[in-house]
């Protein structure tokens, strides 16, 4: 029998197989994304004392099955690891929801993740504590960004390297991984987003600013959620499912 292994892992998601097994998505420090199965999850609560919710922050026991995708998830412990207290609030519930499943199609299994792991437990950590704001939405996309290799630059243009602020337009295409300026934008004939120079720099200073300060911070408005949000289109190749609830209940417009 393969050895036990432990790890502290984020519940993403879950769905109930059979009459008491669970099917259980978590994001790991150690392990990567996993997929496990626990059986008799829904009746022991000796091993796994309801735990095995979305948000559930656990030290998880499994075993590797030599055959299948899903581990077999031996037991799940809180083990001190710090809950997320995100219940009775909406907004703090819907953004936790696009949170997890932003961080589930950014990693794959079988791939090391345990920087993914820290920024989804830092951001939620954040989120508990504070309130759902754009700013913290974006903060934590624009991080996920870059850890997943996607870095972008909005201070300085892409084709000439040149620094851009103040007030001069710039226009952030995706293809390019950033801004481009006014000068430059003639040789780059694809779509862009045309914003100010000085809020660009903003959008990726925001990735940059401690969690604490995250959520109180001005979010880039909506053009920068629509510059974030087209990028997202191109690099995930399914929509996300929690997107237009987190619309409906923190719109990215109304916070500029
Ligand atoms: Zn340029």
């Amino acid at each position: 029998m393969p050895a036990e292994e432990a790890t502290p892992a984020i519940v993403l998601r879950t769905r109930d197989y059979l009459e008491s097994d669970r099917i259980v998505t978590l994001l790991t420090e150690q392990a990567g994304k996993l997929g496990g199965i626990a059986k008799g999850a829904k009746a022991s609560r000796r091993r796994f004392e309801h735990r095995l919710e979305p948000f559930s922050h656990v030290m998880l026991y499994f075993r590797r099955r030599p055959h299948g995708q899903l581990v077999f998830i031996t037991r799940a412990e809180a083990a001190g690891l710090p809950p997320f207290r995100l219940e009775d609030d909406l907004g703090r519930l819907a953004l936790g929801a696009y949170m997890l499943e932003l961080a589930e199609a950014l990693t794959s299994e079988d791939a090391e993740a345990s920087g993914a792991y820290h920024l989804l437990a830092e951001a939620l950590a954040a989120l508990g504590a504070g309130d759902a704001t754009t700013a913290l939405r974006q903060a934590y996309e624009l991080r996920l960004f870059r850890w997943a290799g996607f870095g972008m630059q909005f201070d300085r243009c892409r084709m000439c390297a040149e620094t851009q602020a103040g007030p001069a337009a710039v226009y952030f295409i995706i293809g390019r991984g950033g801004i481009v300026c006014a000068r430059c934008r003639e040789r780059a004939p694809e779509g862009g987003i045309g914003r100010g120079a000085a809020r660009a720099a903003a959008l990726g200073e925001l990735g940059g600013r401690p969690w604490a300060d995250a959520a109180a911070a001005t979010a880039a408005g909506a053009d920068g959620a629509l510059a974030i949000a087209r990028f997202i289109a191109s690099v995930v190749d399914r929509k996300l499912r929690s997107v237009e609830f987190l619309d409906s209940v923190i719109a990215p417009a109304t916070r500029a």
